[in-house]
């Protein structure tokens, strides 16, 4: 019955893999697969359902909308549903936090946004060179990739990745080495032979590489870094963002206020493409039409972001919501990784996972936890993280429940290893 899937798609697929389910149906934190058995779903599409599935809340102002014969596909010209999209951003997420941003959009995905503010910070700064940090993920066009860490990523490229250079990421060398010693003194020595970069690309929260969290302190001294030199500072927030750490834009506890913002994932809400980059109003260096694209501003994605915006962003009723949800599911994290010795916690916010002393454990367990009926994935260079990351409006119950069946698969795989303890 599966065998369109192995026949007819690439090689490249990928999660169908490790989840070889048919998924039909999706509502809330549940898939349903064509055979009726459910999966709880602690992926979130990558961060794409922030809202969780299907949420009625967006759905119905989406199929009003699609019924109501308004215009769907339109470039970027000016419809309705775009400029409530735009009032709605600047009233409920711009101004509280006084940023004084112009929005740009790029094209529907996270490599688009992250491609776009690349090129904007070389053609205002007039430089080619741009840093990035180790174990970074950035999109896999060549700029985004030429700025991603994972080898095996970058080698798909076939060609070499230029004009960029990595540096060690918060706590790259377990606090033993000053964070940016490296980085002020070839700054500043005319002779060090690292070009001037135009910009530093920066996740709060290493998504992919690991779920490494970069602290509001770490963050503070980039940012004055970036300042003095005159270099841009970029915040990838295309996974972090919207929500997914506790805050709208995961560098808000830090206070910095970054050039450039690429938002993409659950930007629309809804899990339908949609990306924004966000830059600081002097840098809006473009021509018009210097950057374009087909899908960039997709009317039915503009009217899922807007209902998402007015409905969990209008007050602070869904923040703290969320903080107990946070709260929730790091308790739990934490007694999960204190039954294993060697293994900790990683990530910060809905963002968070478990790294195991045993680089093969994290997969293991996923497998487990997929036979038990939870979707959860890994993350890092050699997925060593076990990666968890429900949606932001999951209840207590299901949370719980997925805490449950990611104890018992932890249990499964280690006890199975040290045989001792698996009746502990
Ligand atoms: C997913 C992701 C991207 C790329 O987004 P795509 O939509 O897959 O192109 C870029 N940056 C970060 C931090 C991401 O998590």
């Amino acid at each position: 019955m599966n065998d369109i899937f192995e026949t007819l798609e690439s090689d490249v697929r990928g999660y169908c893999r490790t989840w070889p389910a048919v998924f039909a149906h999706a509502s809330g934190s549940t898939m349903t697969a064509e055979d009726g058995s459910e999966y709880l779903d602690f992926f979130s599409g990558a961060g794409a359902l922030n809202y969780g599935h299907n949420n009625p809340e967006l759905l119905r102002p989406l199929l009003d909308y699609l019924a109501s014969g308004a215009v769907v596909h339109s470039l970027d010209m000016k419809t309705p549903a775009k400029r409530r999209f735009l009032e709605t951003f600047q009233r409920l997420i711009l101004e509280p936090r006084n940023l004084d941003y112009k929005v740009m959009f790029p094209g529907p995905t996270g490599t688009n946004t992250v491609e776009a503010a690349l090129k904007l910070a070389r053609k205002v700064t007039g430089r080619q060179h741009v840093l990035s940090f180790t174990n970074a993920f950035h999109g896999m066009t060549l700029g985004a990739l030429s700025v991603t860490g994972n080898s095996m990523k970058r080698a798909g490229a076939g060609i070499p990745l230029t004009n960029s250079s990595k540096i060690p990421y918060d706590d790259y060398f377990n606090g033993e080495t000053d964070d940016f010693m490296w980085l002020e003194r070839v700054l500043e020595d005319s002779g060090s032979g690292v070009d001037k970069p135009a910009a530093v690309i920066v996740e709060t929260v290493q998504g992919e590489g690991g779920l490494k969290a970069a602290r509001a302190g770490w963050l503070r001294g980039l940012s004055d870094l970036c300042k003095k030199h005159q270099i841009l500072l970029i915040v990838d927030d295309v996974q972090a963002g919207c929500g997914r750490t506790g805050t709208f834009f995961s560098f808000e506890e830090s206070g910095i206020e970054p050039d450039i913002v690429c938002l993409s994932k659950s930007i629309s809400g809804f899990g339908l493409p949609m990306a924004l980059t966000l830059f600081r109003r002097d840098l809006d260096a473009w021509s018009p039409g210097e950057h374009n694209g087909t899908f960039r501003g997709h009317n039915p994605a503009f009217v899922t972001a807007t209902a998402a915006l007015e409905r969990y962003w209008a007050d602070d009723d869904f923040q703290n919501d969320v903080a107990g949800t946070i709260a929730a599911l790091h308790r739990g994290l934490d007694a999960i990784a204190g039954s294993v010795e060697g293994a900790s916690v990683r990530g910060r916010g809905l963002l968070a996972g478990i790294v195991f002393p045993d680089v093969d454990a994290a997969g293991e367990v996923a497998a487990e936890a997929y036979r038990r009926g939870l979707l959860v994935e890994t993350s890092g260079p050699s997925d060593e993280v076990l990666k968890v990351m429900p949606a932001l409006t999951i209840g207590h119950a299901d949370l719980e429940r997925g805490l449950g069946i990611l104890a018992e698969s932890v249990r499964a795989v280690v006890g199975s290893r040290t045989p001792a303890l698996a009746g502990a």
